[in-house]
């Protein structure tokens, strides 16, 4: 298969230069369901373009006839945050112009209704719910298109619009009716390889073959794969209130992989393994051996995003002597020392820190060096 390649201006620059992303669109002989791909949002988190760029060979050596649907792939999606240096280091998680996290930005139909004559999604399904699940489904896609295409009018006005609102726009025009979208981070610091999976979606977590999953049990809308979800899981909601249970073809996913400013060839490789194997498992790729044997029994241990428990200094100090990425700590148990140095003509000391709750040790800061207050690990607790 050879891809439509089309490149979007996002921004035209003070300097006279236009930053750009590129949309890779990869068209099946049949038409079908659609995946959305994107890597790189936040700019330290390079494991994902690697996995993009495997898929893109991956697929141009397919044949037509192997793919039922379309599948599309935009690498480093956000140049501004990629591009973005501290010295030698890559601290493009926020915009440095308005401090705003990268995936904060993004905009949900419920949240931010703009028009007095916006349905809410109680109203719809009220309306809608003798529909078959094929008409709820179109005239859904369609609201949401409409609201959006609504928004995305403002940016022509005189007024103008924050970067942050014109950038969300081009990104979310690209996968507003798209089946699945898979947006591939790393964690900014040290991580384990994990996704999050939103709750009703537990299913098909397995397909990725990754053993560590945090549960949205909370969130609030503003997050690219939660902008593009959450509307369809409200939509259940209200439709399941009314005695009409039922499930869209509509899924997100965060992948999770690896640490920032790394490609780490084995998270690339599980990246890679994960989403052919949920691509074929979604009945959208025919592939030799997929879905892998190993798909049927695998256990995705879910946690809950609520009870994530984040370790910060309590004084400031050099950190060492830290258990290991992927370590299952128990209560009580040492989870690392601090070196504190002091002003007070005492001798430094060394302090013990030890676990308030058991659970997997999934993130650490790159940093050993910490003020007060600062981040120093993440566990997550409560298995499910
Ligand atoms: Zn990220």
């Amino acid at each position: 298969m050879i891809p439509d390649i089309e490149s979007l201006d996002i921004a035209h620059l003070a300097s006279g230069d236009t930053l750009a992303i590129q949309v890779y669109k990869f068209q099946g002989a049949t038409s079908g369901k659609k995946a959305y791909l994107q890597a790189n949002l936040h700019g330290a988190e390079l494991s994902g373009n690697a996995v993009i760029y495997q898929l893109i060979q991956f697929l141009c050596d397919l044949d037509s006839s192997q793919l039922q649907g379309e599948i599309w792939l935009v690498p480093t999606c956000n140049p501004l945050a990629t591009n973005q240096r501290s010295h030698h280091y890559a601290s493009g998680r926020y915009n440095p112009y308005t401090g705003i996290d990268w995936n904060r930005i993004f905009w949900d139909y419920e949240t931010e209704r703009q028009s007095p004559d916006q349905i809410s999604l109680a109203e719809f399904a009220h309306a809608q719910v003798n529909q078959t699940s094929q008409q709820l489904e179109t005239h859904f896609s369609q609201l949401l298109n409409d609201c959006f295409q609504e928004n995305v009018k403002t940016e022509t006005k005189a007024s103008g619009l924050p970067f942050e609102e014109r950038y969300r726009y081009r990104l979310q025009s690209l996968c507003l009716d798209a089946n699945y979208v898979l947006d591939l981070h790393s964690s900014t610091n040290q991580s384990i390889d994990y996704l999050y999976c939103f709750q009703g979606r537990e299913h098909s977590a397995k397909y990725f073959l990754l053993n560590t999953a945090i549960l949205l049990d909370t969130y609030d809308g503003d997050a690219f794969d939660e902008a593009f979800l959450k509307p369809w899981l409200s939509l259940e909601t209200e439709l399941a209130k009314l005695g009409r249970p039922l499930q869209f073809e509509r899924e997100a996913w965060t992948l999770e992989l690896g640490s920032g400013m790394q490609i780490n060839p084995d998270s690339v490789y599980r990246g890679v393994r994960g989403i052919k194997n949920y691509l074929v498992s979604k009945g959208m790729l025919d592939l030799n051996r997929f879905p892998l044997i190993q798909t049927a029994s695998r256990t995705v241990q879910f946690f809950p995003k609520s009870k994530a428990q984040k370790y910060y200094a309590k004084q400031g100090g050099m950190l060492q002597s830290r258990v290991l990425l992927g370590t299952w700590v128990t209560s009580g148990q040492l989870l690392y020392q601090l070196l504190v140095f002091n002003r007070d003509r005492e001798l430094p000391q060394l302090v013990d820190i030890h676990t308030e709750d058991s659970g997997l040790v999934y993130d650490l800061s790159s940093n050993a060096s910490v003020n007060q207050g600062e981040y120093i690990l993440e566990i997550l607790t409560h298995p499910q």
